[in-house]
């Protein structure tokens, strides 16, 4: 079989991280086995769907590497086949049109509100043999509905839950067009389910009660219901679902904070779904590994604290050239330029092993670009003891001549306490704060070496004359 899945979104409004899941094991599923995966713009909803939030779709896949095959195809560019599918269901007998008032149908809800019955369309309009519909009322669009078996189950072997039955007698007949025309929600999934050969529909348990009626209407139209998917919802770390207003942030949000992407996808492919007690993988071995039998069956929980451990293992395991690239305007925003200082893929290297993102490594590059400082007698006295100058002098003969590596200073370091009895803080303090004007740098032999020899001499210089 060929394998084709979809991520199928709303472009409605906010586009959290729980989202793009379902897009990830679609995605993975069909690259696992050389299948095709199709983007699929959901965006009949007229009122609530927005370009931008399409944009934001499909910049956060670009971003994570989600590539498809096919797409985006718009729904609404699709009308015309879904009217006419509605035509050929009303030619065949698998619908009809439904003439009941909204008025009308209001009123048996609250009647069968009232008995304690469950709201649903009883049938009226309903062609049966033998059976006398009621007149046609005069200038009133009907609905078309979509003739539901009567009696009997939906079964379906669901890859997450397990089987599912639901019972037919709990499906009314679904309207599949309104009194303008316009075809339904669950209407153009079947249809476009259909039309582009999806084999697997990987999505969020949200549409498991969609699930049925959309199986009874491929099979009415001679279709075979593809294997479903029902993945778990994802709750914040509150254990409330998912939204801008509890504070969740889209991936947008994510890329601004500094993550990469290859972290968020590991992330996102751990929100339901294991390999062993594999943590740490990559997108190669993701894909490999990916199956729908090691999808988890609980509902799921975003945990902040893990997507940035993660982000930390990535940031500290990069590639410091590569690394330096996605730093760049992070550190460009800070005001910093990359360009008048020391090499920025060095002071990356230097920064990447303690940072959580990649902001953070742009703020402790920032260091190394402010200028020289320019230290008042006053901030002399207080931070480079007078005591110290011999062995500051010291060090500065020392690191004149030898290598420019990390260990070579550090040997320089250890030469000259061990020379005058000092502990290491007694003398990296004031070096630190001679180069700096702080003390709070990464390691000072590391640090020299990123700085530069001569920038570091002519820095110290000027505070042991
Ligand atoms: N458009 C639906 C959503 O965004 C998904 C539909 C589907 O995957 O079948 O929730």
């Amino acid at each position: 079989m060929h394998i084709r899945t979809r991520f199928a979104p709303s472009p409605t409004g906010f586009i959290h991280l729980g989202n793009l899941r379902s897009a990830l094991y679609p995605w993975a599923f069909a690259r696992h086995n050389k299948g095709d995966f199709i983007l699929r713009i959901e965006d009949t909803d007229l009122e609530r769907s927005t370009q931008e939030a399409v944009d934001v779709i499909i910049e956060g896949m670009s971003w994570l590497g989600l590539d498809w095959d096919e797409g985006p195809i718009y729904q609404m560019q699709r009308i015309d086949r879904y009217r006419e599918v509605v035509k050929q269901m009303l030619d065949a007998g698998l619908a009809y049109p439904c003439y009941m008032s909204e008025a009308e149908l209001n009123k048996l809800r609250d009647e069968q509100m009232a008995n304690k019955e469950k709201a649903r369309y009883k049938g009226l309009w309903r062609p049966e043999p033998g059976k006398a519909l009621p007149p046609v009322p005069e200038g009133v669009n009907p609905v078309i509905r979509f003739k539901n078996p009567i009696g009997g189950s939906v079964i379906w072997n669901d890859a997450v839950k397990g089987q599912i039955e639901i019972s037919n007698d709990e499906l009314d007949d679904l309207v599949i067009a309104r009194p303008d025309g316009t075809p339904t929600y669950n209407f153009c999934v079947v249809i476009d389910d259909m039309d582009m050969k999806i084999t697997h529909v990987i999505r969020g348990d949200d549409h498991v009660n969609n699930t049925p009626r959309q199986i009874n209407i491929m099979k009415a139209l001679g279709g075979t219901p593809p294997v479903y998917a029902h993945l778990p919802t994802v709750f914040n770390d509150a254990g409330e679902k998912m939204s801008k207003r509890n504070g969740a942030m889209s991936v947008r949000d994510y890329q601004k904070a500094g993550y990469l992407p290859e972290a968020i996808l590991n992330y996102l492919a751990r929100l339901g779904w294991s390999h062993g007690d594999a943590e740490v993988f990559t997108k190669e071995q993701f894909v490999d590994w990916f199956d729908l039998e090691s999808l988890g069956r609980s509902p799921v929980q975003h945990n902040p604290d893990k997507l940035l451990w993660l982000n930390h293992q990535y940031i500290q395991n990069a590639d410091p050239a590569n690394l330096a690239i996605a730093t760049k305007r992070f550190a460009h925003e800070l005001g910093i330029n990359t360009e008048a200082g020391p090499d920025f893929v060095q002071v990356v290297g230097l920064l990447k092993d303690r940072a959580n993102t990649l902001i953070e490594i742009a703020k402790g590059a920032k260091l190394f670009y402010l200028p020289a400082p320019n230290l008042s007698s006053d901030q002399i006295k207080e931070n480079i003891p007078k005591a110290i100058i011999p062995a500051l002098k010291d060090l500065v003969d020392a690191i004149v001549t030898s290598e420019s590596t990390k260990e070579a200073y550090a040997a320089a370091f250890k030469q000259v306490l061990a020379k005058h009895q000092i502990k290491m803080p007694t003398l990296a303090m004031p070096v630190r704060y001679a180069l700096f004007a702080t003390t709070q740098t990464p390691a000072i032999d590391s640090v020299l070496v990123v700085l530069g020899r001569e920038e570091a001499v002519k820095r110290l210089s000027k505070v042991i004359q």
